[in-house]
């Protein structure tokens, strides 16, 4: 099979392979694309990722096959161009670059310039006419080459050229002539000769090899694994290889390099957006080393910037790009992240591809995008990652709040963030493994910052601009991010950083406000986000097309209000021992777990009841007219007793007995596992009336509501841990006798199910015995997947991390469900449940309800609601809704 696809000139694209992303990666596909459809590309080939797998498990030499599609697939570049690799009167110059399915920004190796050598570097001065530009070319080609093949440390050669600038008196390498430049490649060749005892490469063969080489081994460099690891890349992917004859940002002032968004990727805004160089070559707008000029006269007007915008300095070029925007955006109906390079006033397309985007703009992209006939509304559902949305859901900061302003720097990546400063990205990971809130303040971030920079809550750099490293890395990760703070320098050895006339010291708190640039000293206080605008009309959509509800785990009248407001449609879980840890009540539930017998645990019961109904009360207000599910007391009661003296003391004075007794009595309660020991319904069945004072305290509160409001909330009273179906009669009933009781007594009859959690693998085997006493199964994936799995959910953070790098799991199953495993119980358990009773209703509880993976399989078994903690219920609107598309 080919394992080399042209693209540009008179290359075809009809074999599918020849477009496929999977395979070409998704630079190469997208060249291919682009030049298919008319667009400017230079001339190319792509070496396949089949190849790079292949290169990577063998490790074998490359085969006589691959040589010679890539013999013939470097004609295609040479007959198109009209120049060939290595001809010493008018050579061919190519660049070439990584490209995985996925983009992973700067992570892996480029060489540009490929084909310079002491002969091709004179002919290059001579057709170009342009001696300066040749030897830059040259000296930039060895820099880079004995970077990134060689494997050289890029130190040496940056010293050199400080070296050589310093002696000549310059400040900048623009003052440095051709003359200055074909030294510095003397000293550079007698660089790599010092480090590798062999000269620089000569032979434009063993260059371009080489550099494939490079760009395969790459995939397996630390930082593409790190990356590959926090974005859950597969190792088995490898990447492309794009080889690409090479067009020049660097000729002169008619010439320049940008990178451009079709819209704003941190607003959405229908704007082009950008930012470029005059005679500069790609990798110094990125890398942040120069400044880059705005893209659009707009853009610089509203930052009352000098320098001229790309669409004043070069009105014609700029206009070919706008054109290109368009057919661009027509074709892919996305957001395009693109790079280019204009050569002597002729405009190239070096890259294009969707563009990452802040939650923010890709809500407004989709709904704009609706708006303009583009997509279709389930497209935009689709488009938008559920997990994004919290960045929309957190706070950002109080606009009226004073704000000890310290400096200014580029609004990079939205959000707010405090944090203690500090100044690498080591650092940042031990102290935010500690719990601590940190900012990590760089000069500019690389690749190597990566876990630095996922640790911190915000990231703050003097240097780069909107499309640097760090503003493209942060925006991806959600972190606020503020660029380019030109006011900040930063001390390393004294741990300080300067920030306009302010000296702080590591450790000291910033806040930074992503959205406007501003970096605050000390901690700003945070508003609530808005929800309306395109969210709600996004979430409206995606209302329209979920099947199963979203309910919410929660146990205050403050977080039922926040989650309604989020739109959750009832609780899916309402755990009632947080309620016992209240400090007016902690007492007496401590009374009635160490009384002696049932008559001093009704004595201390009778005491709760009020301020249990009082909890019921509260959250039935709230929730009226929607399904509330109360789960009745789960956890071991030891979990309930003091754990200082002192407070054994306070206890036996207020109950009246000896310390001593009371602390016999709490040693009685210990349990080797307590997890799989005393707690669940074997309390209720121990000690029906805790249970008994429970319900009662549900229906008393229910009456009460539907009294006083005329909307009666739905109970659904559940029992958690069964594994038998006798267990669940025993609740039931008992339940059902204090439901009577109370309605008796109150003059009014409620709607109301008594039902189960699932979360023993015996309760989802028997399943249909169940069901015959439960109204509803709750399935409580948080135990399910401890007893499944046997591992304990509170000791599992010692090896789960190991567990998951090691591939065992894929994720934290406690995190995203086990598909093949819980998942199989889970499915049992809907199957057999409703086999015997068709209207049984069914949900989850467990965490898994609000992660958008485990969603998308509640939908596949046809579960009827998933429950979320509040901040997540619009992820699993979301999520719910994606499922069901
Ligand atoms: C569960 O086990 O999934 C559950 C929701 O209950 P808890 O987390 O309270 O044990
Ligand atoms: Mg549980």
């Amino acid at each position: 099979v080919k394992q080399v696809y042209t693209f540009g000139g008179d290359a075809r694209h009809d074999d599918p392979r020849a477009r496929d992303k999977l395979l070409l990666g998704g630079k190469g596909a997208n060249l291919a694309e682009m030049a298919s459809i008319g667009l400017p590309v230079p001339p190319g080939f792509t070496i396949t990722t089949e190849e790079c797998v292949k290169y990577l498990n063998e490790g074998a030499d490359f085969s006589d096959a691959l040589r010679a599609e890539v013999a013939g697939a470097l004609g295609h570049i040479e007959k198109t161009v009209g120049k060939k690799l290595g001809d010493a009167a008018d050579p061919l110059l190519v660049s070439v670059r990584s490209g995985a399915r996925v983009s992973m920004p700067g992570m892996m190796d480029t060489v540009l310039n490929l084909g310079l050598n002491d002969e091709t570097v004179v002919g290059l001065a001579r057709t170009s006419g342009d001696e300066r530009f040749a030897w830059d070319s040259y000296r930039r080609f060895i820099q880079m080459y004995s970077d990134v093949v060689l494997g050289l440390d890029h130190g040496l050669f940056e010293e050199a050229l400080e070296i050589a600038k310093e002696d000549n008196g310059f400040l900048n390498d623009v003052e440095m002539g051709s003359k200055e430049w074909h030294a510095l490649v003397d000293e550079y060749k007698a660089i790599v000769v010092a480090e590798q005892g062999e000269p620089f490469p000569q032979d434009v063969n063993d260059q371009l090899w080489g550099a494939i080489r490079a760009v395969f081994d790459s995939w397996d460099s630390e930082r593409a694994k790190i990356y590959r690891r926090l974005n859950g890349i597969p190792a088995d992917w490898g990447t492309a290889v794009n080889v690409q004859a090479m067009v020049f940002g660097n000729m002169g002032e008619t010439s320049a390099t940008g990178v451009a968004f079709t819209r704003d990727p941190s607003t959405g805004e229908k704007a082009y957006y950008g930012e470029w160089l005059a005679n500069a070559q790609g990798e110094d707008v990125v890398a942040g080393i120069r400044t880059p000029q705005y893209l659009t006269r707009k853009a610089r007007e509203d930052a009352s910037a000098k320098p001229l915008s790309m669409q004043e300095a070069m009105p014609e070029a700029y206009g070919e790009l706008e054109q290109v925007f368009g057919t661009l955006e027509s074709h892919y109906r996305d957001m395009q992240d693109i790079e280019f390079t204009v050569e002597r006033g002729k405009l190239w397309m070096l890259q294009t591809r969707t563009g990452k985007r802040t939650a923010k703009a890709a809500l407004k992209m989709a709904v704009d995008m609706v708006g303009e006939g583009l997509i279709d509304e389930a497209t935009a559902v689709a488009r938008v990652d559920p997990m994004a949305l919290d960045q929309l859901l957190h706070p950002t900061l109080d606009p009226d709040a004073p704000r000890d302003i310290l400096g200014r720097g580029l609004p990079a990546s939205p959000g707010a963030a405090s944090g203690a400063i500090v100044l690498d990205a080591d650092t940042a990971e031990k102290r935010a493994e500690l719990g601590e809130a940190v900012i990590l303040v760089r000069i500019e971030t690389s690749p190597e910052d990566i876990h630095g920079m996922h640790a911190a809550k915000g990231i703050l750099t003097a240097r780069g601009g909107m499309t640097s490293h760090a503003a493209v890395v942060a925006r991806g990760m959600g972190r606020p991010c503020v660029s380019g703070a030109s006011g900040l320098s930063i001390d390393r050895n004294a741990r300080t950083v300067r920030i306009g006339h302010r000296e702080l010291r590591e450790g000291e708190v910033i806040t930074l406000d992503g959205a406007s640039g501003d970096i605050m000293a000390g901690e700003v206080p945070t508003i609530e986000p808005e929800l309306a605008g395109d969210f709600g009309t996004l979430m409206e959509w995606a209302d329209g097309k979920r099947r199963m509800r979203v309910r919410t785990n929660a146990e205050t009248p403050a977080d039922c209000r926040m989650a309604r407001q989020f739109g959750a449609e009832g609780i899916g879980l309402c755990r009632t021992e947080h309620m016992f840890f209240d400090e007016d009540r902690i007492s007496a539930v401590r009374q009635m777990i160490l009384a002696e017998n049932e008559k001093g645990r009704r004595a201390a019961l009778a005491k709760l009841l009020p301020e249990q109904r009082g909890d019921f009360h509260a959250i039935f207000e709230v929730m009226a007219g929607l399904p509330v599910t109360i789960r009745l007391l789960d956890p071991p009661l030891h979990e309930f007793l003091p754990q200082e003296d002192e407070d054994f003391e306070e206890l036996a004075d207020a109950i009246g007995i000896g310390a001593d007794t009371l602390k016999r009595r709490a040693g009685e309660l210990h349990e080797f596992n307590p997890m799989l020991g005393h707690r669940g319904c074997r309390l209720g069945i121990t000690y029906p009336e805790i249970y008994e004072m429970q319900a009662r305290a549900i229906f008393e509160a229910a009456c009460d509501v539907a009294a006083q409001s005329g909307e009666a909330p739905i109970p659904e009273v559940m029992i958690p841990l069964v594994a038998t179906r006798r267990e669940l009669e025993l609740m039931r009933t008992l339940v059902e006798r204090v439901a009577s009781a109370v309605f008796e007594e109150k003059g009014r009859e409620l709607d109301y199910h008594v039902g189960t959690m699932i979360e023993l693998p015996r309760a989802s085997l028997m399943a249909s015995e169940i069901a015959k006493e439960a109204a509803f199964f709750s399935f409580g994936t948080n135990d399910l997947t401890q007893t499944t799995l046997g591992i304990s959910r509170d000791d599992a953070g010692r090896f789960l991390g190991t567990y998951v790098e090691k591939g065992v799991f894929a994720r934290d199953p406690f995190v995203s469900i086990d598909r093949d495993g819980v998942g199989q119980l889970v499915r049992l358990g809907v199957e057999r449940g409703r086999a015997e009773r068709p209207d049984l209703k069914l949900g989850i509880c467990g965490e898994h309800g609000g992660d958008p993976a485990s969603i998308a399989f509640c939908e596949e078994v046809g579960l009827d609601y998933v429950s979320a903690s509040p901040y997540r219920v619009p992820i699993a609107r979301l999520a719910a809704a994606q499922a069901a598309l």
